[in-house]
């Protein structure tokens, strides 16, 4: 299905029909945390193709001198042309191309990793499923873009569909994709998008879950979890952009998003405020520091929502969430493997797993998103099974 699927090392299960995929991930998914609780069947994607809506490539030269896009092949960084990805969202790969093909009569050299010489590194861009937005980032290795109006008109001529075309320089020696300064070209440097009915305003290096679709079925599948009644004082530790904390606000009374980077705190407020949110904050600190610190002032919460990286929790957070003594626990992982070692440690602490439920956020790959509830031992109030 893939010609350089060996080579790009992305789509692990590209061998596998999406029907075995998902069994795959189900046995796995079951081993793991199968002695915790009951594993519901994984809900996997109806059309499970091109659903990433970020699409980055390595611009590059080929033996022959004629300019390649595409992915640095597995462990290496070496350049694998793509001509077709299973997973990108088309629009997004089409625009990629054309920009390839206007670099050879624009004259625009690509840029040389090893002597520094040379201008456009990567393309990356983003569409909001939702609003239909589009932003290019041209990652240059220095600000100049040579005949940059006629570069945009020309590239606007053939996707009128962009709304947004911006630079963003990078010139240090680095295997990081962007870097710090932007240089809007043409639009706003962001795009919009919608999930769960919230508005979310996207900027080139903020973080956004990839695959909308499945997104929305992992928060609503999180929300059913948690069963709010409109009462409850919510904890969304790391919460990233506030994308959780936003989608559950209306169903709480008060909810506090708890986040490590100070960017995405910095955008979580914005699109707490853009939405007319009010019942939300944001504190920006390690989640397991802050729970402890909170556990110690006596502060009480009804319902935790948590989505740690794939490293997990940490006992702190997990001693803290003790002391606090929520009656009801959301867990949300990317990493079944540490999500079991946490589970293990909040059984220790009077916790009960409910019910366990994967999604396949990353279809073609081995990886799997799952969503676990636990309640507080003797308490009354336990969600709908
Ligand atoms: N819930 C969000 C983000 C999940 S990704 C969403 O679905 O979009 C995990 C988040 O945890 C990242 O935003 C990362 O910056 C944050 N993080 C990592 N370590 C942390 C820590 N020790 N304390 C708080 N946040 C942390």
């Amino acid at each position: 299905m893939c010609p350089i699927y060996k080579k790009c090392g992305g789509c692990t299960y590209l061998k596998l029909t999406y029907q075995e995929q998902l069994k795959m991930k189900q046995k796995q998914v079951e081993s793991l945390l199968g002695k915790f609780g009951k594993i519901l069947p994984i809900i996997g994607m109806e059309n499970p193709f091109y659903y990433r809506n970020k699409v980055h490539a390595v611009f590059d030269r080929d033996a022959r001198g004629n300019i390649i896009c595409g992915t640095y092949e597995a462990n290496s960084h070496k350049v694998v042309p793509v001509e077709k990805c299973l997973l990108e969202d088309q629009k997004s790969q089409e625009i990629i191309r054309t920009i390839r093909d206007l670099c050879k009569s624009f004259k625009i050299k690509t840029y040389d990793e090893d002597t520094g010489y040379g201008l456009l590194r990567h393309v990356m861009v983003r569409r909001g499923f939702c609003s239909n937005e589009i932003m290019v980032i041209l990652v240059l290795g220095s600000p100049i873009l040579p005949s940059k109006n006629n570069f945009v008109k020309a590239l606007k001529k053939i996707h009128p569909e962009i709304t947004s075309i911006v630079i963003n320089v990078n010139d240090k020696k680095t295997s990081m994709v962007l870097g710090e300064r932007e240089i809007p070209l043409y639009g706003p440097t962001f795009i919009k998008d919608t999930l769960c009915n919230v508005r979310f305003r996207i900027s080139a290096a903020s973080f956004y879950q990839v695959n909308p679709v499945q997104t929305e079925v992992l928060y609503q599948t999180a929300i059913q979890f948690a069963g709010l009644r409109g009462k409850e004082k919510v904890l969304d530790a790391y919460c990233g952009i506030g994308t959780i904390s936003l989608a559950v606000a209306r169903h709480a009374a008060e909810v506090t998003g708890v986040e490590l980077n100070p960017e995405a705190v910095r955008d979580a407020r914005r699109n707490a405020k853009e939405n007319g949110i009010k019942n939300v904050s944001f504190k920006q600190g390690d989640a397991g520091q802050f729970l402890y610190r909170i556990a110690e002032q006596g502060v009480k919460y009804d319902t935790v929502f948590m989505d740690p990286p794939r490293s997990g929790s940490s006992k702190e957070f997990i001693d803290s969430i003790a002391v606090c003594s929520p009656e009801k626990v959301v867990y949300v992982s990317c990493n079944p493997e540490t999500m079991a070692r946490d589970l293990d440690w909040l059984l220790k602490k009077g916790y009960q797993v409910s019910r366990i439920q994967p999604v396949d956020m990353f279809p073609w790959t081995a990886h799997t998103e799952v969503v676990c509830e636990l309640i507080k031992v003797n308490t009354k109030r336990a969600g709908k099974p």
